[in-house]
């Protein structure tokens, strides 16, 4: 079948020969810089009718059940309980709707959901899609049995919702996980391993119906000697320590986590002991390749991150605009006004920007592009810093109105910070982009 007719501009000056291979060669470099090889799938920005179907769903969701709801669970900082029932109710909450999302070979479902209810409210938002970071700890190191046994169990039902919790970081340690002092030591006559430690900051900590946990069996090899653990439901040992009191995304729950000879089962470490050991030799000889596997996953995860920060930004700024189409001073609206107009074009094109970094590391992850220039975390710095810049111009927009809790462009605001500080802060996105893009190890 011959190509569809397409209509070219003529040229006033035909390329000469040299300059069109020049343009040519500068097309290619273009296209390979953002990810896509020529002949590959057709590039395409539209979505398809089913990511439409699931935007308007997520987001009938959020504007119905999730935005009324969040200045009453901001002010009360607790988890709100019955608004994830309620998405658990819908199947916006649960493993299924979880698998479903992530077969999009696309791989934009996930993240199209995510901005649509962080547009809702951040706080309602971190705590409907927290568990994701447990799943994703068992997703990225257990078994296949494993997963089947516990990313269930990280849901619950409608009538009996649960969530789960990824306990990596610590109260001295980070952004450098080689600090981690938490321990795992095997057991061998019981087939135990016995785990002592603190985590801090953990999204659903002590909440959760199942703790991923990660620990050190070997803190010679620094982070090379990590291993992560499930925590069984009701397993003693595990406590919930002090519950903390936040800036922002104050819905959702944030607590530090106890582990005093923590026993667990055996079958409880991920990927299973013999292919820990095995890893662990490699890393002994200096042979690990796990740096690279562990850079994946972040990439891989980051991008949804960002699609977040996005929700939160577009939020902002659509409250903004149209604030400023009704507010008048001087005797005209305020966007009337240049200085606000600009504001809110450049607001909306900061925005745009993220998204597409989003959707491109989103797509190249599904599609199993190397992240050569560490995209997935280019998509998370930008959405992170875009989503601060523009909840503060929105604040600045409304004037004292902005600055008032009547209003919630304070509350985006501050949801918005934590974008630049968890998952990796924005230094920590810069220094992995630019290792990527140098080739040098910098620090
Ligand atoms: C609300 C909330 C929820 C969280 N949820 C979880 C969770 O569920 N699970 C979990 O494990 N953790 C969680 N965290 C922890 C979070 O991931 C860490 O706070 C984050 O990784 C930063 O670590 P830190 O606080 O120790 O800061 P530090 O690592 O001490 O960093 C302090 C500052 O120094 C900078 N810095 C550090 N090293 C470098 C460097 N090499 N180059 C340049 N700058 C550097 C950082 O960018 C930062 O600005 C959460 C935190 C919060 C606040």
């Amino acid at each position: 079948m011959a190509a569809p007719e397409t209509k070219v501009t003529q040229q006033e000056e035909p390329l000469q020969d040299g300059r069109a291979a020049e343009a040519k060669d500068a097309a290619a470099e273009a296209t390979a810089s953002l990810g896509i090889e020529v002949g590959d799938t057709p590039y395409s920005l539209a979505l398809s009718q089913d990511q439409k179907d699931i935007r308007e769903w997520a987001h009938g969701f959020a504007e119905q059940v999730v935005r009324p709801a969040a200045h009453e669970w901001d002010e009360r900082e607790e988890f709100p309980w019955p608004v994830v029932q309620e998405a658990a109710k819908i199947g916006l909450y649960g493993f299924e709707s979880i698998a479903q999302f992530w077969a999009d070979p696309s791989g934009l479902t996930f993240p199209i959901v995510n901005e649509e209810l962080f547009w809702g409210d951040a706080g309602i938002g971190m705590s409907i899609f927290g568990s994701t970071l447990a799943v994703a700890g068992v997703y990225g190191s257990g078994t296949p049995e494993q997963m089947a046994e516990w990313i269930p169990q990280c849901y619950g039902d409608e009538n009996d919702v649960k969530v789960g919790a990824f306990c990596a970081s610590e109260p001295d340690a980070g952004s450098d996980v080689s600090g981690y002092r938490t321990t795992a030591k095997y057991d061998e006559g019981k087939d135990e391993w016995v785990i002592n430690g603190q985590r801090a900051w953990a999204t659903n900590g002590g909440i959760a119906n199942v703790h991923v946990v990660i620990a050190s069996v070997d803190r010679e090899l620094g982070s090379r000697g990590h291993a992560a653990f499930v925590i069984p439901p009701g397993t003693k040992g595990l406590e919930q320590g002090a519950k903390v009191k936040k800036h922002g995304i104050r819905a959702s729950h944030t607590a530090d986590v106890h582990l005093d000879d923590c026993r667990v089962p055996g079958s409880c470490l991920l990927g299973g002991k013999e292919k820990v050991d095995e890893r662990l030799a490699k890393a002994r000889e200096g042979k690990s390749a796990k740096g690279q596997a562990a850079m994946r996953t972040f990439e891989l995860s980051r991008p949804t991150v960002g699609a977040q920060a996005v929700g939160i930004a577009r939020a902002a700024y659509k409250y903004a605009l149209d604030y400023a189409k009704e507010r008048e001073a001087f005797g005209r609206k305020i966007i009337e006004n240049q200085a606000i107009a600009f504001a809110l074009a450049d607001m909306k094109t900061e925005i745009d920007a993220s998204r597409l970094l989003v959707h491109r590391a989103a797509w190249m992850g599904k599609a199993g592009k190397d992240f050569e220039s560490a995209e997935g975390s280019m998509s998370k710095l930008k959405a992170g810093e875009v989503a601060v810049w523009v909840t503060e111009r929105a604040i600045q927009i409304l004037g004292g109105n902005g600055y008032s809790r009547e209003f919630p462009v304070e509350r985006m605001h501050r949801d918005a910070k934590i974008w630049t500080i968890f998952e990796g802060t924005s230094e920590i996105q810069r220094l992995v982009i630019s290792r990527a893009i140098s080739g040098v190890h910098i620090k």
